[in-house]
């Protein structure tokens, strides 16, 4: 049986080797070196179309700064986050979903669900959400 601070030594191992070795996605996509449906940039972050989306609407709100996951955040990225949430509501308003209501969710690490090890967020409408998430 492997300790629990082995497992998570090898996870955080595997998440900035994979990062390192294979690029990041994310920060490809806001360079535009990746292609991807672009709904919004500006020069702090860009919002994409979720290549698998699970709602009618599934938008990702993505900074141009890595920052690999909230647990990466300092004070002077405050401002950042605002934003990044302020520009996932006005989305959200854009596509129509504001009075219906939306969703935003940031997953974090393996317990979260994080899957893509550079911060966003995730916009998502269009549907009636269920609660408690699985
Ligand atoms: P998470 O699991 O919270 O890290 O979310 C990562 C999200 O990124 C998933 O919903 C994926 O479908 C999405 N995703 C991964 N690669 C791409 C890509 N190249 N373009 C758009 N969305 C992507
Ligand atoms: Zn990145």
């Amino acid at each position: 049986m492997i300790p629990f601070a082995v497992k998570r030594l090898l996870y955080y191992a595997y998440q900035k080797g994979m990062t390192k070795m294979f690029g990041c996605i994310f920060c490809q996509i806001a360079s535009h070196e990746k292609p991807s449906t672009l709904y919004y940039e500006d020069e702090q972050c860009v919002a994409l179309r979720d290549i698998h989306p699970h709602s009618p609407m599934h938008i990702l709100v993505v900074p141009r700064k890595h920052l690999a996951s909230l647990n990466d955040i300092t004070a002077e990225d405050e401002p950042l986050l605002g934003h990044l949430v302020a520009v996932a509501a006005r989305i959200a308003k854009e596509k129509g979903t504001a009075a219906s209501g939306f969703r935003i969710v940031i997953n974090t690490n393996a317990d979260g669900g994080q899957t893509v090890f550079h911060l966003h967020l995730h916009v998502m409408g269009g549907r009636r959400m269920t609660w408690p998430p699985g």
